[in-house]
């Protein structure tokens, strides 16, 4: 068998590899592919250009020139995807009403993600122009970061949730179509609505909704611009009246209360993606001294972070954190249901997928899970499983090679040997980080 296979990479280097093409070739590692497969142990993996091009189990002959690596005794999982944040730089001020254009706030943050191992993000509702800009400048490679997958502007009410941070403000189904048509032509990756009578201060009053009827015939004006639509809703009756207007994913678990097992089996059975964000209510401030945290915020930036009223010290904190309950018995339900579950920290520091990861390993989520839903999940989530997610032989080649095993203990994907974007090696010393700066 491992004759058969010899030959057969034998002849695929003789015709298919062209010259010009950058090969990269990680040998004897244990491969972990973002499948939810068990790990593979002396696999061979080898990249041309910025695909995955063969994986083997055994050796491989090295093309001409390729960059050799050897992975004894480490880990290569895929490069991990958070599938819910808003990217800093783009709104500023109380209640995020500011809309601003902070292209090197938005860079620094996106060097903490690659740091951290992180390939690909979905931006889930941000100021358009900013938004937008930043995914061009990424793709044209104007700036280093992760792929950028954006909403640009959400959609919801004049009086609706995050009615004023840049978002689309509906109130009927003709009058959006203008600004809809607009934001559809600058092709958003989703676009994603709120769905919400309350915020997240402890005391906020009733939000106004986007009618019913005008959300379903939006979202299917949508999908007929083949894009797909995500939610932002909190309790159960909300989040079945989203399914009901057609929606593709949800921006968060229910994290109100504890959901029906009628609702978590129609989301399962429907494959409709979860974005987990139990970062969202997780109000544990020691999490900013972990490491990861340190190598990639500022001193000042942890210290303001720890004390935010909106996450402790206050009614609102308190409150906040009193959520955590539901929503791990929300996401454990969803898990046990066979749910898409696609890991989302609604946090913007690029640590925060490390203990959005903790969080769910902390709920019983076996780690090999754990990882399939902090990478294959969360691009079925943005709708890109066929580009990137796992480490399959076609994909995108966005890795994570770790020195220590992220199925023994989840903690391990912070050790962090090298991050490879498209087939290239971020060089993470170079990054524009705390770690860097000493
Ligand atoms: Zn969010």
């Amino acid at each position: 068998m491992r004759k058969l296979l010899g030959a057969a990479v034998a002849a695929v280097f003789a015709f298919g590899v062209h010259a010009a093409d950058r090969a990269l070739l990680i040998k004897d590692v244990t491969l972990i592919d973002g499948t939810g497969a068990p790990p593979m142990e002396r696999v061979s993996v080898l990249v041309v250009g910025d695909r995955v091009s063969m994986i083997s189990p055994g050796k491989i002959a090295a093309p001409k020139g390729a960059e050799v690596i050897n992975g004894k005794g480490k880990f290569l999982m895929p490069g991990i995807i958070n599938s819910h944040i808003h990217l800093p730089g783009g709104r500023a001020g109380r209640g995020n009403r500011d809309l601003v254009m902070n292209v090197e706030l938005g860079t620094k943050a996106m060097h903490g993600m690659l740091y951290a191992g992180v390939t690909a993000f979905y931006d889930s509702g941000n100021h358009d122009n900013y938004a937008f800009k930043m995914r061009d400048d990424e793709q044209a490679g104007r700036i280093l970061g992760p792929r950028i997958f954006t909403t640009g502007r959400l959609l919801t009410h004049p009086k609706g949730y995050q009615c004023c941070s840049g978002g689309l403000q509906v109130t009927d189904y003709n009058s959006a179509l203008p600004g809809l048509d607009a934001l559809l032509a600058r092709e958003p990756d989703m676009v994603k609505f709120t769905r919400e009578r309350r915020g997240m201060s402890a005391d906020s009053e009733n939000l106004t909704l986007i009618p019913l009827d005008a959300m379903t015939r939006l979202v299917e004006r949508i999908h007929n611009a083949g894009i797909r639509v995500t939610v932002h809703v909190s309790d159960e009756e909300l989040a079945r009246e989203s399914v009901m207007a057609g929606v593709d994913a949800f921006a968060h678990p229910v994290y109100l209360v504890e959901a029906t097992s009628d609702l978590v089996r129609t989301v399962a059975v429907k494959r409709i993606p979860v974005s987990t964000t139990m970062g969202r209510v997780d109000t544990d401030m020691s999490v900013f001294d972990q490491p990861i945290f340190v190598q990639t915020m500022t001193e000042e930036d942890r210290a303001e972070n720890k004390v935010n009223p909106m996450y402790a010290g206050s009614a609102a904190g308190s409150w906040r954190g009193s959520l955590m309950t539901a929503v791990i018995k929300n996401v454990r339900k969803l898990y046990d249901a066979g749910a898409i579950l696609a890991m989302g920290t609604d946090r913007s520091m690029g640590a925060y997928v490390h203990r959005e990861m903790e969080l769910l390993s902390m709920a019983g989520i076996p780690n090999v899970d754990v990882i399939k839903m902090s990478t294959l999940n969360a691009a079925i989530y943005i709708g890109k499983e066929k580009n990137i997610g796992s480490i399959e032989r076609g994909k995108l080649a966005d890795l994570l090679l770790l020195d220590a095993d992220p199925i023994a203990d989840i903690h391990n994907t912070v050790k962090i040997n090298s991050v490879f974007k498209g087939g290239m090696k971020i060089d993470r010393a170079k990054l524009n980080v705390p770690a860097n700066h000493k």
